[in-house]
């Protein structure tokens, strides 16, 4: 048994710090590995333009399809307007927590058409600041998403009838088990940051998958399953009150 790691990046818009990820784009396409991207669909979050925007976004989310990245739909404005950290209890922001259905349907479907319009709708969805509620999940069920990009643990599960592929830190754990997603924000990596991941990728890239394989990863069993979501939950948490 070995560890396979999912790479997920967050915030990608259209004036992203393309020169932050390009090191990751290269890595990917010389190793030929699927990463997975957050692209937001009508970003209005101007803390994520920090670059000239990029005349041809959207051919290059396309570009990246094409290869094998899985899109995901990383909200819709990602402005926050309240203050819900979720059903995973992390941070205290969201930008559909706390709304009722019928607004967190109208805003997931405006999102979703615009990826669906773009041809890179991929019916997985990845929360803002990790914030969703039931009503979230419920909005995503109706739209026929069929998966998030969050959760406890070290393998896919059910959750609210979708899948959830869990999503724990934001650097290699290595525990030797089961799929660990890796959650990268390029806007605000240090170059020292950025040439440490790549290499962690370079030297892992045989255990890099995409996500549609990663989801298909089956625990040794259920229990073994609930024990380690159980357990990664009271660690996390333990640690984040710690760090406050
Ligand atoms: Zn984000």
């Amino acid at each position: 048994m070995s560890t396979r790691y999912v790479i997920r990046f967050d915030d990608i818009t259209p004036g992203m710090a393309w020169s932050k990820f390009k090191p990751f784009e290269a890595v990917a396409d010389a190793l030929h590995l699927p990463f997975l991207i957050g692209v937001v669909p009508q970003c209005r979050d101007l803390s994520l333009s920090v670059e000239p925007e990029r005349a041809d976004f959207w051919p290059w989310v396309r570009e990246r399809a094409g290869k094998g990245w899985t899109i995901a739909q990383h909200g819709y404005t990602h402005l926050y307007v309240t203050k819900e950290s979720g059903l995973l209890g992390i941070g205290r922001k969201s930008e559909l927590a706390g709304l009722p259905y019928e607004e967190q349907l109208a805003k997931l479907a405006a999102g979703k058409e615009i990826l669906v319009r773009e041809g890179v709708w991929h019916g997985v969805f990845m929360a803002p600041s990790h914030s969703f509620d039931a009503n979230t999940m419920r909005a995503l069920k109706a739209l026929d998403f069929s998966a998030i990009t969050d959760g406890y643990g070290f393998y896919a599960y059910d959750l609210h009838g979708l899948v959830a592929l869990p999503q724990l830190l934001a650097r290699p754990l290595g525990l030797g088990l089961g799929v660990e997603t890796i959650c990268l924000h390029a806007n605000t990596m240090s170059e020292y940051a950025i040439q440490r991941m790549v290499e962690f990728i370079k030297t892992h890239h045989t255990a890099v998958i995409g996500f549609g394989e990663a989801i298909a990863i089956e625990a040794p069993s259920d229990m073994v399953e609930r024990m380690l979501r159980a357990l990664s939950q009271a660690a996390l948490r333990a640690y984040r009150l710690v760090k406050g």
